[in-house]
């Protein structure tokens, strides 16, 4: 029994050493992503359920990885947010986002898109994230009001007197926040009485399962329900079906995003996709 129980601990070891390892590297070859210009910004459409049209993008952020390919941010947001890397890839991606958007402004005049980007916690933390932001926007020569940023409730629930100057001092400048994952935190609804932001993202657990289970259909017109009461914009995340699309429709839910419309594209297949005035 000792035997085994030795064999067992070294089973575990073995592993646990393997996890360390691989972290340990990916946080190396993180650290030179951003200088070995390894990182993308892939573009979602979000449309305007009304008009059917494109009305901006959500820009996700990816990894062309020298061994492992294309990473999705599950595999590395993470790591990078342990370790504070998530801030010079999320700066990178702020400034990314507005670059390219100001380019598909210059080239599309009529269509005039919006971008939204992520912003993490540990951002969020920073005492010059708002900096960073308009400093961003005016290199870009962009507008602000084309720019949304998309927080989750970790930001609220940590944030301090900081994060509250930041976000006031850049909704400010016009520049949109918008709620993500909405439903699936623990007191999203306290959150959303303290600090007025002005987009609600209902999270695609819900909108995935709305189709199938009358309950998740409740639960969405109760979200936008909620919504409304607040003035807050909606978007429908993770929309896959028709049926969605009609359904959501009905509800009068402004914005809605999901492979049903696209997957997210990199830079040039985006800019083909508007081009094309493509609409649902
Ligand atoms: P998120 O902000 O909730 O982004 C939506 C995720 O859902 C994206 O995954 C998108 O590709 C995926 N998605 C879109 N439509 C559908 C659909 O119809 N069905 C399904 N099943 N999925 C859909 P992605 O690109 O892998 O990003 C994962 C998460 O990584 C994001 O979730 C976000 O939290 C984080 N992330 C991505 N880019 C950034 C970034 O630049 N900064 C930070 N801090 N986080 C980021
Ligand atoms: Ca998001
Ligand atoms: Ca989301
Ligand atoms: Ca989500």
């Amino acid at each position: 029994a000792k035997a085994q129980r030795k064999g067992h601990c070294q089973v575990f070891d073995t592993a646990m050493h393997t996890f360390a390892v691989n972290q340990l590297r990916l946080e190396t070859d993180l650290r030179r992503a951003v200088e070995r210009d390894e990182l993308a910004l892939y573009y979602q459409p979000l449309v305007n359920l009304a008009s059917g049209e494109i009305d901006g993008f959500e820009a996700l952020l990816r990894w062309r990885h020298p061994e492992r390919g294309l990473m999705s941010p599950a595999e590395f947001i993470p790591v990078a947010e342990d370790t504070g890397l998530i801030v010079p890839l999320g700066n990178w991606a702020l400034r990314e986002a507005c670059r390219q958007l100001s380019a598909w402004q210059v080239q599309f005049p009529a269509l005039r898109p919006k971008v939204s980007v992520n912003v993490s916690a540990v951002q969020f933390a920073q005492p010059d994230l708002a900096d960073v932001v308009l400093q961003a926007l005016a290199s870009a020569h962009l507008e602000a009001r084309y720019l949304k940023l998309e927080i989750t409730e970790s930001v609220l629930m940590d944030s301090g007197d900081a994060a509250m100057q930041t976000l006031d001092r850049l909704q400010d400048q016009q520049i949109k926040f918008l709620m993500d994952d909405f439903g699936t935190g623990y007191s999203s609804l306290s959150y959303l009485h303290r600090f007025p932001l002005d987009i609600l993202k209902i999270d695609a657990s819900f909108v995935q399962k709305m189709e199938k289970e009358a309950k998740h259909d409740e639960i969405v017109q109760a979200i936008v329900a909620l919504a409304r009461s607040l003035n807050m914009e909606i978007v429908a995340e993770g929309m896959e079906t028709l049926g969605t699309l009609a359904r959501l429709r009905e509800l009068k839910v402004g914005f809605g995003q999901g492979y049903l419309f696209s997957q997210p594209l990199d830079a040039e297949a985006a800019g083909r996709l508007l081009a094309s005035r493509r609409h649902w």
